[in-house]
């Protein structure tokens, strides 16, 4: 395992693997056809494409806290479920990573969900011996939109089976859930920016420093082939939104030459946009470590 890092500003950034699955390429690029899509990520005999589940710890030298953005789907699935997802640790996990970079569960201060779906904060319980879901963090505080909160306790019937009770339940339950809204500040630097096409409120953290941006893209960019504007997720609730949003942030992106960090590309971490005079492209590819 070889878990990338880097230092922007007062912050400490590294890369915490927490497993990977695979889903549907279909339901990955909506509209796009699989003879586009199949192009730039190939899928497997059962039409699945290969995803990771790429979280961010950034430990911060100004506040001393230590953020954890997402942890991945954790490891409560039966057999029948990690077959169907095809759940495997071969390039880390929540564990794992966090002890490959000199971290501990009990270090972790703030989560910060970009939303609830089961592959964004799974890792947040496990089960005890008698089979229920119990909190894995002890120190931390668990920040999400109420926007979002809203939504996983309301959803529709198509998002429900994003929402699993055994992630959410010890959340709410916990004392530690706190609220965020669009352009949230948690420090000089660290803030959040709410966007609602894949999933009411899902809030996509940015660290910025002097001239240098990282985007954590979440699930409004998963992968690199999610940049050209029509190539929105199948799974998007308003892909019509996600449109609007990628419209606006894009170009911004590509004008303070952001690094996006991608959770979902299985072989692309991070990726920097241009205009490539008519639309904003996938310039180049790097890891965390190179920026
Ligand atoms: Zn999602």
């Amino acid at each position: 395992m070889n878990l990338s890092s880097t230092k922007i500003g007062p912050f400490s950034i590294y890369t915490i693997e927490t497993g990977r699955f695979a889903l549907d390429g279909g339901a990955m690029f909506g509209v796009v056809p699989k003879t586009l899509w199949s192009k730039k990520i190939p899928a497997d005999d059962k039409n699945r494409i290969p995803m990771a589940m790429r979280c961010l710890l950034i430990k911060s030298d100004l506040t001393k806290r230590v953020y954890l953005i997402d942890n991945g789907a954790g490891d409560k699935f039966n057999e029948k479920m990690s077959s169907i997802y095809d759940i495997h640790f071969d390039e880390g996990s929540l564990e794992t990573s966090l002890e490959f970079h000199g971290f501990k569960k009990e270090d972790i201060t703030d989560i910060i969900f970009t939303h609830l779906h089961f592959d964004h904060c799974g890792g947040t319980t496990r089960l005890n011996d008698e089979g229920e879901a119990e909190l894995v963090f002890p120190n931390a505080r668990y920040w999400v939109t109420r926007n979002q909160w809203v939504n996983a306790n309301t959803p529709n019937a198509r998002e429900k089976a994003s929402y699993f009770p055994e992630n959410i339940e010890p959340i709410r339950h916990s004392k530690a859930l706190k609220f965020t809204s669009d352009g949230q500040i948690f420090e000089p630097g660290l803030s959040v920016v709410e966007v609602n096409g894949h999933s009411k409120g899902q809030q996509l953290p940015i660290i910025s420093h002097e001239d240098k941006t990282l985007v954590f893209a979440g699930d409004l960019i998963p992968t690199h082939a999610h940049v050209p504007l029509p190539w929105v997720m199948g799974y998007d609730m308003m892909p019509v939104i996600t449109l609007e949003e990628k419209e606006k942030l894009l170009p911004e992106w590509a004008e303070k030459n952001a690094f996006l960090y991608l959770e979902h590309d299985a072989h692309h971490e991070v990726v920097t946009l241009k205009h490539d005079g008519k639309r904003i492209v996938h310039d180049s590819s790097l890891s965390l470590s190179d920026i």
